[in-house]
């Protein structure tokens, strides 16, 4: 997506260890313009989908999903990254974060993630697909189906692209990112 690279070029920042961040437009400013041309941009991609709700992980996956959510009229529910007090009633599982070198507990309710439902996953970014991996356990063990995944931006040079593409999944990514050797933001074509 262009207007996506032109931005990245503009306004990304690479730091070691094959981190960009986009504090500027997504992570904490949010450009809602872009923000609504990226969600267009999922809708026709997954124009072919079937979908009923729309997951992501807190937080930052919660703007692009909410604009994806509100464009098809869909319920959007984010997992939440917290050990909920009771069990009961949860669907729970555990996410490693690469970039705080952490695992933590992300749940989602039984009652907002049900048999049957068709889920469409939208997060910010897909580097080694741990979310996406957390997203997967969570709608299996509500007896849904995953039906796709919509990045903004991919890392390619990381795992995950690879990984859940090879499980089946239609993964979708805005814009994919070749490398960031050298701080220099090489996108793949
Ligand atoms: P994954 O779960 O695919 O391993 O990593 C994706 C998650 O880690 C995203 O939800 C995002 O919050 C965070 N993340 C991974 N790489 C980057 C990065 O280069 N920049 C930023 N800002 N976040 C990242």
């Amino acid at each position: 997506m262009k207007a996506l690279k032109e931005r990245i070029k503009k306004d990304g920042r690479c730091f070691p260890g094959g981190i960009l961040k986009v504090d500027n437009f997504i992570n904490h400013q949010m450009d809602p313009i872009l923000m609504k041309s990226m969600a267009v941009e999922f809708v026709r991609r997954f124009a072919s989908t079937q979908i009923d709700k729309v997951i992501t992980v807190e937080a930052s996956g919660i703007a692009p999903a909410i604009m994806v959510g509100y464009l098809l009229e869909l319920p959007v529910v984010f997992a939440k990254k917290s050990k909920p007090s009771t069990l009961e009633n949860m669907l729970v599982t555990e996410v490693y974060s690469f970039t705080k070198n952490r695992t933590y507990t992300v749940c989602v309710s039984k009652d907002y993630l049900q048999p049957g439902d068709r889920v469409l996953f939208i997060d910010d970014f897909l580097a080694n697909g741990n979310a996406g991996k957390g997203i997967m356990d969570l709608v299996e063990q509500a007896g849904a189906e995953l039906v796709g995944m919509g990045f903004l931006i991919e890392k390619a040079f990381q795992e995950g692209g690879e990984v859940l593409r090879k499980a089946g999944i239609h993964v979708e990514s805005l814009a994919i990112i070749e490398s960031l050797e050298d701080c220099q933001i090489k996108f793949k074509e």
